[in-house]
């Protein structure tokens, strides 16, 4: 058994908690970290943070920029400082920043250069530094350690080190223990591999060396592009931190890499938004490939959901099966939950999108463009895009035509029951209904349910029923955790009928909703859970309203399951937000890539904006495009270079001539 699954093993032997409640909102109690006049952790607001774009070497734009940022709601900014220059010159900008009556701490990033670390801390209120670099230099190779010559590589590391944390301890300065994902050294991938332990591990090697030196001004981040890894990273954390009785230091939150508009915000949602939910985190950064001062707000709008969220909840009993287990799952490690075919619904299909047309009259072929669904009159027939919705729920108001392949409908059972056609739509019961009901579809049938109905008799009834998908719901404040412990009782129970997340938000702006049931949903996919996902839409007026709104809301499905890993519909792009390191416009650059491979569905396109940090960051990527320099680009394939320097004229050409030699590349279809 390999060392990864053996410690992974042993931490759900002695309980799988990582939370203060899976339940009831409680958020983690941490020490305090001192940075500048803004503390960080215990009983202190959960803090919103950014980083600079611009160079760093340019006083004046880097202090605007810092001041628009603050301006947007940055409680810190990162600087980045790859080398003693520019740690040196946030010297400057500070000063600037203080005779222009602004006291926001300052963050340097650190990336392979101690001496930079080394000044900056002298200079600034808090550096970063990224474990997977401080000490090591990056060459992708496996190494076979044995316990003597890996305890040397520590020692190697502690002479490094050391000397940085006696500066911080002699300043007061703060530090960040940031782990990336994609940048862990070779000694930790010899040893752990690619995996969340490997992640918490790099951490730990120079948290412990901290804790020796009796030096505690410390935050920890274990940030990925890949939602599922980063979740289970921090929760693994969390437990170790626990179990080795280090200190309950304060969370970073981010997702590396989210990208930019609609699925950026989604992704980091899903991420930050699944572990704030179980109270764990103490500053957010979202990452954007957008303009710093677009992120503080999507930031806030995630933190300010728990402002009162414990005052707000209903009670939740804790799930209490088995008494050191706080649930039945591996919190650490993706699963998907085991579940039992049902027509296109459980066992190895992908999660389904429903789309609610409940208050829409689906009377004209155009209804369905918003959900995905072309009808084209000269051929007369129906066509699709990779977002076009699987089934819509009708519930009092059957479509008035013959619905394409593609799409199913669902209606209340009372509608159902009176249609001529009752094969082709499938009804939707109340327990009720369903309990009192002699007739039901014969192969699909939907039940609306919520954690509390679940008895004894459900959990028999529900155990032999091969015909039936779940549809769940609460209106709980507290929803995800209250969704969740719903399924911990069907697993608990063993049983594997497929599950649809139901979700409806009331007077929530567009952004809040996307944000909110990114977090929900994604929370629950992360974990395993849900077969398909319904996003109820709010009381409108008009129809136009309703199907400008359905587009959104069909849009936003997807992108939680694609931001959950659990369906790939479009391409994902895992790009940089860009730092004072950036070599290309990277904005500018991810729009061209976009434009030209957005259609090729599932294909995830690395766009970093530097080389020091760039390869080893988009270790997610099937294809990279990564600044080495002015106006030149290198083009991996996986982490391989395979041009390593193109003039950015024709980068995204070659690029496209990569994929194609790869057979992977199609033309759009542009119907
Ligand atoms: S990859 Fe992007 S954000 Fe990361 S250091 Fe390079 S330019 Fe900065």
């Amino acid at each position: 058994m390999s060392n990864n699954n053996s410690q992974i093993i042993n931490l759900i032997e002695n309980g799988n908690r990582y939370a203060n409640s899976l339940t009831e909102y409680s958020r983690r109690k941490t020490i305090t970290v001192n940075i500048g006049d803004v503390p960080m952790g215990s009983d202190f607001p959960i803090r919103v943070q950014s980083m600079t774009t611009i160079d760093t070497m340019d006083t004046i734009g880097s202090v605007e920029q810092t001041i628009r940022m603050v301006e947007s709601g940055c409680e810190y900014v990162r600087i980045t400082a790859p080398s003693v220059k520019e740690a040196q010159n946030l010297d400057n900008i500070r000063k600037e920043l203080r005779v222009r009556g602004y006291s926001v701490p300052l963050v340097a990033d650190i990336h392979f250069t101690p001496n930079a670390a080394e000044l900056a801390a002298r200079l600034v209120e808090k550096v970063r530094i990224n474990p997977g670099n401080y000490a090591d230099k990056k060459r992708f190779e496996t190494i076979d350690y044995t316990e003597s010559s890996y305890q040397a590589e520590l020692e190697r590391i502690r002479d490094k080190f050391l000397p940085l944390v006696n500066i911080c301890k002699e300043y007061g300065t703060a530090m960040r223990i940031g782990t990336n994902h994609g940048s862990l050294s070779d000694r930790i991938l010899s040893r752990y591999g690619d995996t969340p332990l490997g992640m918490v591990e790099s951490a730990l090697e120079f948290l412990r060396i901290c804790e020796d030196e009796n030096y505690h001004n410390i935050v920890l981040s274990m940030k990925a592009s890949n939602t599922q890894v980063m979740v289970e990273a921090y929760r693994l954390l969390c437990r170790k931190l626990n179990e080795e009785g280090l200190k309950p230091y304060p969370l970073h939150l981010g997702v590396t890499e989210a990208g930019e508009g609609e699925d950026g915000r989604i992704k980091s949602a899903v991420g930050i938004g699944t572990l704030l939910e179980d109270g764990l985190g103490d500053t957010v950064r979202v990452s954007l490939t957008e303009d710093p001062e677009l992120e503080a707000p999507v930031a806030k709008a995630l933190i300010d959901r728990y402002s009162n969220r414990k005052e707000k909840s209903k009670f939740i009993a804790d799930y209490s099966s088995q008494l050191k287990f706080d649930s039945p799952i591996n919190p650490f490690q993706y699963f998907r939950r085991t579940t039992h075919e049902v027509a296109n619904f459980g066992g190895h299909n992908v999660p389904r999108v429903i789309a609610d047309y409940s208050q829409i009259e689906v009377s004209e072929h155009d209804d369905l463009k918003t959900i995905g669904h072309y009808y084209l009159p000269l051929p007369d027939k129906w066509t699709m895009n990779d977002l076009g919705a699987d089934y819509i729920y009708t519930a009092q108001n059957p479509a008035k035509f013959m619905l394409p392949m593609g799409l199913k409908e669902i209606l209340d059972f009372s509608v159902w029951q009176e249609q001529a056609d009752k094969i082709n739509k499938f009804p939707l019961f109340t327990l009720e209904t369903f309990i009192n009901s002699s007739v039901k579809h014969e192969s699909l049938n939907f039940l609306q349910l919520t954690l509390a109905e679940l008895d004894e008799k459900l959990f028999s009834l529900l155990k032999s029923e091969t015909k039936t998908v779940l549809c769940i719901y609460t209106d709980n404040a507290h929803a995800m955790p209250e969704l969740r412990r719903f399924f911990f009782e069907l697993i608990g129970n063993q049983i594997t009928i497929p599950v649809v997340i139901l979700r409806q938000y009331k007077n929530l702006p567009e952004s809040d909703f996307q944000l909110f049931s990114a977090t929900d949903c994604g929370g629950l996919l992360i974990d395993g859970f849900g077969d398909g996902i319904l996003l109820k839409m709010p009381e409108l007026s008009t129809k136009l309203e309703l199907l400008t709104l359905s587009k959104s809301y069909n849009s936003t499905a997807f992108g939680i399951l694609q931001a959950a890993r659990t369906r790939m519909s479009k391409t994902e792009y895992i790009s940089c937000p860009s730092c004072g390191r950036t070599l290309f416009d990277l904005q500018e650059t991810t729009a061209m890539i976009r434009k030209k491979t957005e259609h090729l569905k599932g294909v995830k396109i690395g766009i970093m904006g530097c080389i020091v940090n760039g390869p080893g960051e988009m270790a997610d990527a099937d294809y990279g495009y990564v600044g080495v320099g002015k106006d030149k680009i290198a083009l991996y394939r996986g982490q391989t270079v395979v041009k390593k320097s193109v003039h950015s004229d024709n980068a995204v050409n070659e690029l496209i001539e990569i994929i194609k030699e790869d057979g992977v590349w199609f033309e759009a279809n542009n119907e």
